[in-house]
């Protein structure tokens, strides 16, 4: 089965069955987007109110810095993949609990092990906890991580701070800005090149 077609199969499964009780308060479920065959997958935390509304990942302010970041290492949002760990907009943009977070691993593993990237980035402290629970995203922001980890096809993971916690905070913008112009390099280095 080709890609595109495996992950929209996976998608259109999961938005049947997910059994996250964020379903119920919610106006969609959010599914990563993006190219199937990418390099680079971002995690981000879970949907806010415009990506609820409209059933894409990152398409509000997180989202428009996101894409001028990659715009800063000359990439599109067209050649990357973009999800999330938990697929429903919790209510009032409220940290998701541990149990949603569990109830929505499943769709977020498979879609990981389909896509298989290269690299995966964290952004943010959530999604890098659900991966790496004893991290902390002020050591490890910025630093490639090699680990093989049961049931995940991907070997490289690089914490970055989430966009939405650095949008009014300068230093925090220059540190994930900063932060973001290595990826290229490390692209290289995994590639072997
Ligand atoms: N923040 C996230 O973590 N995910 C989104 O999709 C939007 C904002």
């Amino acid at each position: 089965m080709k890609k595109d077609v495996a992950l929209a199969t996976i998608h259109k499964k999961w938005l049947k069955k997910c059994t996250c009780e964020l379903r119920n308060t919610a106006t969609r479920g959010v599914p990563g987007y993006g190219n199937p065959d990418a390099s680079i997958v971002f995690i981000g935390e879970a949907p806010g109110k415009k990506e609820d509304e409209t059933g894409v990942p990152f398409v509000g302010a997180a989202g428009k810095f996101l894409d001028e970041m990659l715009a800063s290492i000359k990439m599109k949002r067209e050649e990357v993949y973009i999800t999330n760990v938990v697929k429903y907009r919790p209510p009032e943009n409220r940290d998701p609990t541990q149990k949603e977070k569990e109830d929505c691993r499943k769709w977020l593993h498979e879609e990981l092990n389909c896509i298989s990237p290269k690299l995966i980035i964290f952004l943010g402290r959530h999604s890098m906890n659900d991966f790496f629970p004893k991290l902390k995203i002020s050591d490890a922001h910025g630093k490639l991580v090699h680990e093989k980890l049961p049931g995940i096809n991907t070997e490289y993971f690089l914490p970055l701070y989430h966009p939405a916690s650095a949008l009014y905070n300068g230093s925090l913008r220059a540190t994930l800005l900063a932060d973001f112009k290595k990826i290229p390099s490390m692209l290289r280095k995994i590639n072997g090149r």
